[in-house]
């Protein structure tokens, strides 16, 4: 016979699912936002293993748009509006540039940056908190490890040049902050969870959906920016831990294969096509 202790354990572990079974699950609508370009003119910068000696890329930057019922959530930033018309070159390890900024892709579907409610960012590199600051009122969620590294003066060694205090001052102010430890389900229904992926940066994350005709999509954030990383255990040097980084490639390439998940690698052009065209979005 099971204790009255127990009993009520049981009850109050069973009694939250059961109601979200019957009740009707909430529509998420995701679209692609083009937030910039990236030419890579040393992409062994990309391998701690000298994989890629000579090569050079054409990366593309993505940030999301998610709409949960009448709730919109940003999730990065992309590229600064400051690169916008940037002319890219040659010679710099990395070469950046914006066309177009978030704020003016709202637009095209009718939205404002009052409309976001929330702000998700995958790691606090400058090239996904970009944008942050064109949305103060927004709930910015970020992992725990990586808000701290935003917020020490000066930045941890580390970090300098890739992460940048400014873009996020809103929050530095006193916006409203949410900073997450482990996965966090964003709405409570389980359609939109960050997962801890760390390795690139102590509180790296990706993002998993679930939409009810595409079904999963996980948004790689930057775990890997190509998908040649997965195969070759790709680790970046520039990564803060080469084992964490390791392991959250094989948890995302798991994850992805178990769920059937359409894996989106966000800096990766090739998987562009994988979403709709914007101003399209997937259901
Ligand atoms: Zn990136």
């Amino acid at each position: 016979m099971k204790t009255p202790i127990l009993v009520a354990l049981l009850m109050t572990a069973t009694l939250p699912a059961f109601a979200q079974s019957n009740a009707d699950p909430v529509e998420v609508e995701l679209w692609r936002l083009d937030c910039g370009e990236v030419k890579v003119n040393d992409l062994d910068m990309f391998s701690d293993t000298r994989a890629y000696t000579g090569e050079t890329r054409d990366l593309t930057s993505s940030c999301y748009l998610i709409r949960h019922g009448s709730d919109y959530m940003l999730w990065d930033t992309g590229l600064p509006v400051a690169l916008k018309g940037a002319e890219q070159n040659d010679t710099d390890a990395l070469s950046p540039t914006l066309k177009v900024t978030i704020e003016e892709q709202l637009a095209e579907i009718d939205l404002t940056p009052a409309d976001i409610g929330r702000v998700g960012i995958s790691h606090y590199h400058f090239d996904h908190t970009g944008q942050a600051a064109s949305f103060p009122q927004a709930e910015l969620m970020i992992d725990t490890r990586d808000w701290d590294v935003l917020s020490s003066d000066p930045l941890p060694t580390f970090a300098e040049g890739f992460a940048n205090p400014d873009l996020v001052k809103p929050w530095q102010d006193g916006g409203k902050l949410t900073t997450t430890m482990g996965d966090t389900d964003v709405f409570g229904d389980g359609s939109v969870t960050m997962l801890a992926m760390p390795g690139h940066t102590p509180g790296s994350l990706a993002l998993l959906l679930q939409l009810a005709e595409t079904g999963p999509v996980l948004l790689s954030g930057d775990v890997v920016h190509f998908e040649e990383q997965i195969a070759n255990a790709g680790v970046p040097p520039f990564n803060t831990d080469r084992g964490d980084t390791l392991a959250s490639i094989d948890r995302m390439n798991r994850l992805a294969g178990n769920l059937g998940a359409t894996l989106i690698i966000q800096h990766d052009p090739r998987d562009i096509d994988k979403l709709p065209a914007f101003p399209a979005s997937a259901k």
